[in-house]
């Protein structure tokens, strides 16, 4: 086999793979590593979103949903059912085999762009070359390249004290692997896991406690947002205690007590598991040999510049393990702009504008800058929303929940930023992405025909109470 490439990747999530594949559509001789087990305890390409992050989270996601609908929404539609039960391990094994179906797709994929895999811990010594120590306990192999690309992605936070056995207390693949519902559920931290993971056993008959550490629900989030879908989780009976900061877990007859702190008293609950999701960390452990040059942050990313490259000529930095949002689209694009930088093209990303999706019911997505961060920031602005209560399309589906906000600059009417809570708001931001990418106006997006009845229009008309002119509310 060779060990001599114009471009290593060491990592195979969706920052690293895609990376390896455009440098191999660009003629580059291209190898990655990556050392990821799968439940079948093989090497399984694809990283934390294939494996045990934004697909499977997904797959449940989307279970629990009908079983919720079964079982409510779909009565006021006229549907008589007997009450549904849900069988966990089927449910775990349609995941389980969502995960196998995409992760082999990307084995295909490597094999199919002549990208050689080394199933192993890559370790990045100086000028370019790599040690990998293969998952199966053969001979180390040393490796050589011009270019490297660093990919290896983050892992859970741990709370000191609080050690995750992943059938008790769970971090984000234990909860993922859950056999049985559990009658009560605690969950560390109501960021976009502990809502998304809480959702999902919640729906299928958990009694679910979310106890978050701030003061304020979904803090990165607009106001208006957070508070429309804050109103809609409590409705739907997800106990989130605010201001709650957790620094004590302990196992007890098989239960877990945990303590914490709110108002300035100690109180406790007791629960049949605990999900902890209190952030994420860049994953660097193994990855870099004393002495090759690369510098970590202090908060021990690796740092990069504005194109991803690092303190060391040639060797670039990827995704969760560098600065910018942790989101696998946003480690996509900056594989694919560094393979084509490498390459001698010009590349563009704008971190300003990646969207964010939280896939709860109802959705939440976003993309550029919140009111509060205007106002913070001084610049003057003007702000349009409209409730999807009024919106047709959502009335006929029984999606009513939430609302749409823009906003734009007061002067120029640039659009600033758009912010959705509803349902497939997942896929409605992407609009405002386009728009806000071509520097779009609240004009713009009023004057472009949206059709009707969607859901789709609920944007159109805040675009319009940007203006003070939505048609179907009163301004
Ligand atoms: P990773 O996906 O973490 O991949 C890194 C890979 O490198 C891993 O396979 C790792 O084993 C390997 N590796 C690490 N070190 C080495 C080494 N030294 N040698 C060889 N291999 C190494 N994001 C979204 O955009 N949408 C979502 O819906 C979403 N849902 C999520 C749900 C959950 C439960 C979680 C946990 C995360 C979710 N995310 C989501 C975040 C998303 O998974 C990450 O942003 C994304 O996976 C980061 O991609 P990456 O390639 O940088 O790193
Ligand atoms: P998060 O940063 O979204 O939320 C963690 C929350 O835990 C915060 O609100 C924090 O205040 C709270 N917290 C921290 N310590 C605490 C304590 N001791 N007691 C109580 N609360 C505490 O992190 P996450 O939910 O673990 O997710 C990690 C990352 O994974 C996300 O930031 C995101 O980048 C990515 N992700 C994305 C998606 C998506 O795009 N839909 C889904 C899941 C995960």
């Amino acid at each position: 086999m060779s060990t001599s490439f114009d471009v290593i990747i060491i990592g195979a999530g969706p920052a690293g793979y895609p990376a390896a594949i455009r440098a191999a559509q660009l003629g580059m001789k291209t190898a990655i590593i990556d050392n990821f087990v799968g439940k079948d305890g093989k090497n399984s390409l694809g990283g934390t979103c294939l494996n045990v992050g934004c697909i499977p989270s997904k797959a449940l996601l989307d279970s629990s949903k009908y079983f919720e609908h079964i079982g409510g929404h779909y009565k006021s539609h006229g549907i008589q059912t007997s009450e549904p039960t849900i069988d966990v391990p089927t449910m775990i094994e349609r995941k389980d085999s969502i995960v196998k179906k995409l992760t082999s797709g990307v084995a295909i994929l490597m094999k199919a762009n002549g990208i050689t895999v080394f199933a192993g811990t890559g370790e990045l010594d100086a000028d370019c070359k790599v040690t990998v120590t293969p998952l199966d306990g053969s001979e180390q192999q040393h490796l050589n390249a011009d270019h490297v690309i660093l990919a290896s992605g983050s892992v859970p936070i741990q709370i000191p004290g609080i050690p995750y056995d992943n059938e008790t207390i769970l971090d984000n693949a234990g909860a993922l692997d859950v056999n049985a519902v559990p009658e009560s559920l605690g969950v560390i931290g109501a960021g976009v896991i502990g809502l998304e993971l809480g959702s999902v056993w919640r729906r299928l008959g958990a009694e679910v406690t979310v106890l978050e550490a701030l003061p304020e629900f979904l803090a990165t989030a607009d106001t208006d947002i957070a508070r429309a879908a804050q109103r809609e989780f409590k409705k739907q009976g997800l106990d989130i205690k605010m201001g709650a900061r957790v620094n004590k877990a302990e196992l007890q007859g098989g239960r877990v007590v945990v303590e914490y702190e709110q108002s300035g008293e100690t109180h406790q609950i007791v629960v049949d598991k605990l999900l902890v999701a209190v952030g994420r960390r860049a994953q660097t452990a193994g990855l870099l040999a004393e002495g090759c040059g690369v510098t970590l942050t202090d908060r021990g990313q690796i740092e990069v510049d504005d194109e991803c490259r690092t303190s060391v000529k040639n060797v670039w930095a990827i995704g969760d393990v560098v600065r910018g949002p942790m989101l696998a689209h946003k480690g996509t694009e900056e594989g694919i702009a560094v393979a084509e930088r490498i390459a001698g093209k010009k590349a563009h990303l704008n971190l300003d504008l990646v969207p964010w999706v939280i896939y709860t019911e109802p959705e939440i997505a976003w993309t550029g800058k919140t009111e509060q961060e205007l106002k913070d920031a001084g610049i003057p602005y003007r702000s349009g929303s409209f409730p999807f209560a009024a919106a047709g399309r959502a009335l006929a589906s029984g999606d009513t929940a939430g609302l749409v906000k823009v906003l734009a600059h007061a002067e120029t009417d640039r659009l600033l930023g758009v912010h959705i809570c509803g349902a497939n708001a997942s896929e409605l931001i992407a609009e405002a992405v386009v728009a806000m990418e071509f520097h779009g106006s609240a004009e713009d997006l009023a004057r472009i025909v949206h059709a009707h009845p969607t859901m789709s229009e609920a944007v159109h008309e805040a675009a319009l109470a940007v203006d003070k002119r939505a048609i179907h509310r009163v301004n």
